[in-house]
């Protein structure tokens, strides 16, 4: 079908990355799920083919393709039949390492940029903490300057990839009168000294790691810090729109591939000696989903062609991370439904894609949080200002 925004390259893009994960993801997901990790040879891989550097420029080893690109490897990586695999990548790629490439550095870019491009070392984002999520102004991880050196002290909760990954892009009060205006972003070694990392056990994502992180006396040069110091807390909500986005077109892929699947196990299944495609119940509520999926979709493309245009466009991504993390909820719930008793059975991936489904409305800002920020701007005419000058 004839689209606005892909054209025949983005095709063939889209062939290969089908290509990579149909022989190097798809066939380990099973052992990837119980372990409750993905190997870190993945990240090589997909290094080498220049997916984790899509939207990066050429002198830090990326590919310095247009946004598409990146919408084609995500709503791909959401189709491999888990959702840990594609969080911890899309978490290192679009969330940790995208802070270091707009504020950071060229040390920075060398040092973690470059190798996190190449699938050398996998990158975590610390903002959460135990005492700290939908508020992000009430962190309460300290960095106090002694000598060259930043000293951390504090603990992050819930951090992808937070047990194996190298470096942790964090974020600590260096100013801790100025509440949001006293935040800044480090970049810290996860390997060093005082750091401690335990492992948490969710109720889905299983092949994603998510850690608490605590930090004792951490030493960290000042050449660590990204972009300008206390401005952290607004570097940290735009980037959120990015994530938000991100999230979205995962949302909408997985929602469409489990409709696909849903379709196939109706043409496969009889009742009462017909195939249950044929029941009208269940054809109106494919009818119903498969017309919000695309709704959806069109809200997500659009907000994708916005953020290739480099528009900072909050309140779509808002809308986006909600309806479509809603969206999904209500489509894999349903779909389970269709697939009766089975739907139940760990052997089935419905099951697995019930369970994976249900943070999307909590992780990356919660759904009461979109709303407060949908009613603000379209109430109390709210706007946000984008704060990375020229990118
Ligand atoms: C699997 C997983 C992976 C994650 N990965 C990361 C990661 O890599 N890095 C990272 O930094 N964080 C990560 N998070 C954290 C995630 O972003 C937070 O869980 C989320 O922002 C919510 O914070 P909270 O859990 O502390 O909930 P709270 O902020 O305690 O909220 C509790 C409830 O109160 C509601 N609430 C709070 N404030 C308001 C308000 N003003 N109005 C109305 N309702 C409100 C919330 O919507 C929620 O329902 C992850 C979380 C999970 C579960």
């Amino acid at each position: 079908m004839k689209s606005l925004y892909f054209k025949e390259e983005h095709t063939l893009f889209r062939n290969s990355v089908r290509q990579f994960m149909e022989k190097e993801v798809i066939p380990y997901i099973e052992v990837w799920e119980t372990e409750r990790k993905i190997p870190k040879d993945i990240f090589k891989k997909m290094g080498e083919q220049g997916y984790l550097g899509l939207n990066f420029p050429e002198t830090y080893g990326g590919v310095n393709a247009d946004f598409w690109y990146s919408v084609i490897f995500l709503e791909e990586i959401a189709k491999v039949g888990a959702g840990g695999f594609p969080t911890a990548v899309s978490v290192h790629q679009f969330m940790a390492i995208n802070h270091i490439f707009k504020a950071g550095s060229d040390f920075l870019k060398e040092k973690y940029l470059r190798p996190a491009i190449q699938g050398e070392k996998v990158a975590a984002l610390g903002v959460s903490e135990p005492g700290a999520g939908s508020d992000v102004s009430a962190l309460r991880t300290k960095a106090v300057k002694e000598g060259d050196f930043y000293i951390i002290n504090g603990s992050k909760t819930f951090i992808t990839n937070g047990t194996y990954g190298d470096f942790i892009t964090l974020a600590v009060s260096t100013n801790p009168e100025n509440k949001a205006g006293g935040i800044s972003l480090i970049v810290v070694d996860l390997n060093s000294e005082g750091i401690t990392r335990t492992k948490l056990n969710k109720m889905g994502w299983h092949s994603s790691d998510t850690a608490e992180i605590s930090f004792d006396n951490v030493k960290v040069p000042f050449e660590n810090l990204i972009g300008v110091e206390n401005f952290g807390f607004y570097y940290i909500m735009e980037s959120f729109q990015l994530e938000r986005l991100v999230a979205g077109i995962m949302a909408v892929a997985s929602s469409q591939w489990i409709l696909d699947e849903t379709i196939q196990y109706m043409h496969e299944r009889e009742a009462f000696g017909r195939k249950i495609a044929k029941y009208q119940a269940l054809r109106h509520t494919i009818a119903d989903l498969a017309t919000e999926i695309e709704a959806a979709r069109q809200l997500v493309y659009h907000t994708c062609w916005l953020q290739a245009e480099g528009e900072v466009a909050v309140k779509q991504c808002s809308m986006i991370k909600l309806y479509c993390a809603e969206l999904s909820n209500k489509v894999v719930d349903k779909c389970l439904q269709i697939f009766g008793g089975y739907g139940y059975m760990e052997d089935y991936f419905i099951c697995r894609a019930y369970r994976d489904s249900r943070v999307g409305t909590i992780a990356g800002g919660t759904s009461e949080i979109m709303r407060e920020i949908i009613s603000k701007m379209i109430i109390d005419d709210i706007d946000y200002k984008p704060v990375y000058k020229g990118k």
